[in-house]
């Protein structure tokens, strides 16, 4: 492959040819390195982790759901309901902090290692493609070549695969946010009675394809906006997959002692950039488009080995590690975003083990004040409302204390299912003799299975004549 000239890398993404403003595909090589190899371990658990995750249900009900339609979230066995969102836009503020805290301390560390998008291209579509198409030249070769019946065959096979993976990842989606057991009815009934669920794993399917066949680096270099945040994100400090252009400059054709031509380690031989799947040149500097998957880190290294060199040319460091020496050091920066994220994380923790499974509130029925009755009984109206935030129903007693008079229950046998949120009348009688003042403040004491869930102070109006 010929070297690829990156000195206008200022003035164009490197998938644009500057002159047509047109696509340039990107044909990276894969070489198989040392991270490469650890990369290929960490994706297969994470896959493992995501195709089953669906899957594993504990009591009954799933570990990990999604369900933005119904509006219930299960967060490693945890139910949320609408009532909890607080807590939820809480817990999401604290990931988001904490991502801030890692990406200013590792980089893009998630992009390389963990991101789904990195994991299935890098590791899963890649790999198919070479292994129909071949190496990079010649799957370059077979794409400029005409359409014979060999490029028929492959790129049939490639795309026929890329649908089939497309579709597992669009059903494994799918049941994150339905459940597994609805995605099987989807499945296992005819079309016709799933209708939108049919569509929706038409539309994933094909979402997913175009993100892996055609869009690719597309995905991290313009539309993710997680790599658009990294320019506010990272400095100097932060540890990215650099080069060390104090090591490696001034560059140059390997010549028999690199050190006695006064020359650094960089022998320009451009394998950095033909493994880049961004297709950038790193030795440019940090930038926008790496989304530091280690793949020039090994190709370096590699070349390293070749003309006995140390490794680590391109390795992980930072820029004030690399240009002043310096060793890693917790700036101010990161020190505040971790005591953010302590604070956030500690009050989102502090209500998460506060929260009742059980919240009931009760509340004056609307436009009442009291009612007097012929017996001479003074009846004043409440909306109690419960939900039961647990899988499991729940038996609700409901008590009053402070105030001379009954109460009673519209619905006699108090029953709330799992997940369920219920609203019913409470009915508090006084005699008109017991009433000494025109506002008799009491509680009312909620209890489920013998325990008290909740304490509501209310206050019982009536008429006070001398
Ligand atoms: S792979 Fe290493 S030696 Fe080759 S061009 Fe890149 S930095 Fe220089
Ligand atoms: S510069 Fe290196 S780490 Fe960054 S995307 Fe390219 S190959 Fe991956």
């Amino acid at each position: 492959m010929a070297k690829k000239d990156t000195s206008d890398f200022r003035e164009h993404l490197s998938n644009v040819n500057v002159k047509t403003g047109r696509r340039v595909w990107i044909y990276p090589k894969i070489i198989r390195g040392l991270f490469y190899k650890y990369r290929e371990w960490f994706s297969a658990a994470l896959l493992m982790g995501l195709f089953a995750g669906p899957w594993i249900h504990v009591n009954g009900h799933p570990l990990m759901l999604f369900n933005v339609i119904d509006r219930q979230f299960i967060i490693l066995g945890i139910p949320f309901f609408p009532q909890d969102f607080y807590i939820l836009a809480l817990g999401l503020l604290s990931f988001i902090v904490f991502i801030m805290l890692f990406t200013s301390i590792f980089g893009r560390l998630w992009c390389g290692w963990a991101c789904p998008q990195t994991v299935f291209m890098e590791l899963v579509f890649r790999r198919i493609e070479n292994w129909i198409e071949g190496s990079a030249t010649q799957q370059k070769k077979l794409d400029e070549g005409p359409l014979n019946a060999e490029k028929i065959r492959k790129k049939v096979l490639k795309h026929g695969l890329f649908w089939v993976i497309s579709f597992l990842i669009a059903n494994t989606f799918l049941a994150y946010i339905i459940g597994s057991k609805a995605l099987v009815k989807i499945i296992t009934e005819p079309v016709s009675q799933n209708l939108g669920g049919f569509i929706s794993i038409v539309v994933f399917t094909s979402v997913f394809y175009l993100v892996f066949a055609r869009l690719r680096e597309i995905v991290c270099v313009i539309i993710c906006p997680y790599g658009r945040l990294q320019g506010v994100l990272l400095d100097r400090n932060s540890v990215v997959v650099a080069y060390d252009h104090q090591r490696g400059e001034p560059r140059g054709k390997m010549v028999k002692s690199q050190v006695d031509a006064g020359k650094g380690d960089c022998v320009d031989c451009g394998l950095c950039i033909d493994v880049c799947p961004t297709g950038i040149d790193i030795r440019n500097g940090t930038q926008l488009e790496c989304i530091a998957c280690t793949a020039c880190i090994d190709a370096c290294d590699s070349v390293m080995d070749k003309i006995n060199r140390p490794p680590g040319l391109i390795r992980y460091a930072s820029e004030a590690q690399i240009a002043d020496k310096k060793t890693f050091s917790y700036t101010a920066r990161m020190k505040a975003y971790t005591v953010f994220f302590i604070l956030l994380f500690g009050v989102f923790a502090t209500l998460l083990a506060l929260r009742k499974d059980l919240q009931a509130s009760v509340m004056r029925s609307p436009g009442t004040t009291f009612m007097r009755q012929p017996d001479g009984q003074v009846v004043n109206f409440f909306q109690l409302k419960l939900t039961n935030k647990t899988f499991d129903p729940m038996k609700v007693e409901v008590e009053m204390e402070g105030l001379k008079g009954n109460l009673q229950l519209v619905e006699e046998k108090l029953e709330v299912a799992g997940g369920e949120h219920k609203s019913t009348g409470v009915i508090v009688r006084m005699s008109q003799g017991d009433i000494k003042q025109n506002s008799n403040p009491f509680k009312l004491i909620i209890k489920s299975d013998g325990e008290v869930v909740n304490t509501v102070k209310l206050v019982f109006n009536g008429p006070v004549f001398d």
